[in-house]
């Protein structure tokens, strides 16, 4: 799917319709102090190794995670992500 890069759309902090500026959200590094690491750190430490079974394939399609950048306030906000193989911003 393709997308444009900029959009006008609602701001909800100026509550008015801005010029928005999409950007695609990358995945961060996993943060060794997080909850969730530290379990499975935990977890897979010693004995026995993965703590459950690896998920059995993929989907087919992914939800995109989007920011929407406002030009005015420049602040960003998100929207409820929808599903596409694949997502190229252009424009
Ligand atoms: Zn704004």
């Amino acid at each position: 799917m393709k997308m444009p890069r900029r959009i006008r759309t609602h701001c909800p902090f100026c509550n008015s319709h801005e010029e928005h500026e999409i950007e695609k959200v990358r995945k961060g590094k996993a943060s060794e102090m997080k909850w969730g690491q530290r379990q499975f750190r935990r977890v897979t430490s010693g004995y026995r190794g993965y703590p459950r079974p690896l998920p059995v394939g993929d989907k087919p399609t992914k939800k995109v995670d989007l920011r929407y950048r406002c030009t005015e306030c420049n602040k960003s906000h998100t929207r409820e992500g929808f599903r596409t193989s694949r997502l190229e911003l252009e424009g």
